[in-house]
């Protein structure tokens, strides 16, 4: 079943085409990745999914609902949950303090406490940490924080705008770690990445935009075999 259904898309910034025609689904249980160079609209299509910038065209629709025109927290509660790129934890917060962040739409107290305990059981350095500021975590904890906030939310979709940026190998294998296994229990990812051979790896189906528009769009095996993936984003041969 489609879990998130963009279909013909298209986003603007005042007289600048940022997004042009752009369709891609997302079944249930699917790692979906997006791929593309710096500036070929990533980060504008999460955003639009997610309700940050309007769509000017098209239309986007999440669980079956029709969710083109709704806002940000509407779309929030109904299961969709964006990591944006820079992680944006709140560093002056304590590491508790920035998990309960993503939980704050949520009224079910007692479940929140659960996944609070399993977000510390999954990750050991937070719950070591949960008192401290967040400045004190390094690149990668920060990285696990903002994912595990994103949790807080309980959402369906998880959406990931390049988490694996400014990493250490160590931390990137842990990310894509991480993401296999929440996709293994169930929980659906869009996943923009420049580490396109690893996101290919991860993934059940890949789309790459080029200056807005879809260029490619299929099977991750099929794509990486292309010789313009190659080209443009393997590094060749
Ligand atoms: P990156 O990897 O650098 O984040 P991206 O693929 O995510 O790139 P976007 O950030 O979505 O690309 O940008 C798509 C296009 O829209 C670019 O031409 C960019 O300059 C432009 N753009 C993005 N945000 C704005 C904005 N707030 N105002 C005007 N133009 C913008």
């Amino acid at each position: 079943m489609a879990l998130l259904e963009v279909s013909g898309l298209s986003v603007s910034y005042g007289r600048v085409a940022a997004l042009s025609d752009v369709s891609l689904t997302v079944n249930e249980g699917e790692v979906v990745t997006v791929l593309g160079a710096n500036g070929a609209g990533k980060s504008t299509l999460l955003k639009a999914i997610l309700g940050a910038v309007p769509a000017k065209a098209g239309g986007i629709a999440f669980a079956e609902a029709d969710i083109t025109r709704l806002p940000p927290h509407r779309r929030m509660g109904a299961g969709l949950v964006l990591v944006p790129e820079g992680r944006r934890i709140l560093i002056t917060l304590t590491v508790e303090e920035n998990l309960r962040l993503g939980a704050h739409m949520r009224r079910d107290t007692a479940a929140v406490e659960r996944e609070m305990a399993a977000i510390y059981d999954r990750f050991p350095n937070l719950a070591e940490r949960r008192h401290m500021a967040a400045s004190c975590l390094s690149g990668g904890e920060q990285q696990m924080l903002a994912i595990g906030r994103a949790m807080m939310a309980k959402p369906r979709l998880m959406m990931l705008d390049e988490p694996s940026l400014g990493l250490s190998p160590l931390f990137v294998s842990k990310l894509f770690d991480l993401i296999r296994e929440l996709n293994g229990d169930g929980l659906s990812v869009l996943l923009v990445e420049q580490n396109t051979g690893k996101a290919l790896k991860a993934a059940h189906s890949a789309t790459v935009l080029e200056l807005g528009r879809v260029a490619m769009a299929g099977a991750p095996d099929v794509l990486a075999a292309d010789p313009r993936l190659q080209d443009a984003y393997l590094g060749g041969g």
